[in-house]
């Protein structure tokens, strides 16, 4: 059982995968964590942005630590992470590790299920059941900004959606693997549903696929 969750930044995917995984005994890949790995490490080596394949080779190179790295979830770190994220050899350089992980999970669980941008369309186009997560912008950076200004009472709601937005925009309009809904997708708004009736939804529609 493969399961693809994809949508814009903020839409809740990572939440309802994760309660999805433990629901249907799924491994659990959140795929957005290896571009930021892979923004984080250009940051940190000051690598150019230029050189496709010097950015490749950073995503070749993460490890565990830059995945667990608390910087990770970082405003700055995700914006570097769409960057890093539309050059085609970063996405070719990360497509087997999360193809491999999605038709061999690790032992002992039933299936695998990966949130991103492009896993319905480019990673795993047979998935079993594919979900499009939205909510509107507002409902969004409004999520992202209760986040955000529990550790920094400074953000500003208007600043988080101007930049959520352009890495939308960005995240969308790339030539490689765009974000977009593949066409088999089940399209979930969860811009007035609470993260329980979120979750039994795509509860119900997974149990649909079984
Ligand atoms: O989901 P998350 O916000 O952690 O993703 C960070 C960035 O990584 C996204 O804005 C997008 O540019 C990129 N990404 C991607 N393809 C994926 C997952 C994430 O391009 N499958």
């Amino acid at each position: 059982m493969i399961i693809a969750i994809d949508g814009p930044a903020a839409a809740g995917k990572g939440t309802l995968a994760r309660k999805l995984a433990t629901e249907f005994n799924l491994a659990f890949l959140d795929t957005g964590a290896l571009y930021r790995a892979t923004g984080l490490r250009v940051m940190r080596n000051g690598t150019d942005l230029a050189d496709a394949q010097a950015v490749a080779a950073e995503a070749q190179n993460i490890t565990l630590e830059d995945r667990e790295n608390p910087a990770l979830r970082d405003e700055a770190t995700g914006d570097m992470a769409s960057k890093v994220s539309a050059i085609p050899e970063v996405r070719a350089a990360l497509l087997d590790y999360q193809r491999n992980f999605a038709t061999n999970p690790p032992e002992g669980f039933f299936g695998s299920i990966l949130d991103g941008r492009d896993i319905g369309t480019v990673v795993c186009p047979n998935a079993d059941a594919k979900i499009f997560v939205t909510a509107s912008d507002e409902v969004r950076a409004h999520r992202r900004w209760l986040e955000l200004s529990a550790k920094d009472n400074t953000v500003q709601e208007a600043v988080v959606l101007a930049e959520m937005q352009q890495r939308d925009a960005r995240d969308a309009a790339r030539a490689t693997a765009p974000m977009k809904a593949a066409e088999d997708a089940h399209l979930l708004d969860t811009s007035n549903l609470a993260i329980d009736a979120a979750f039994d939804a795509a509860k119900e529609f997974v149990s649909s696929k079984f």
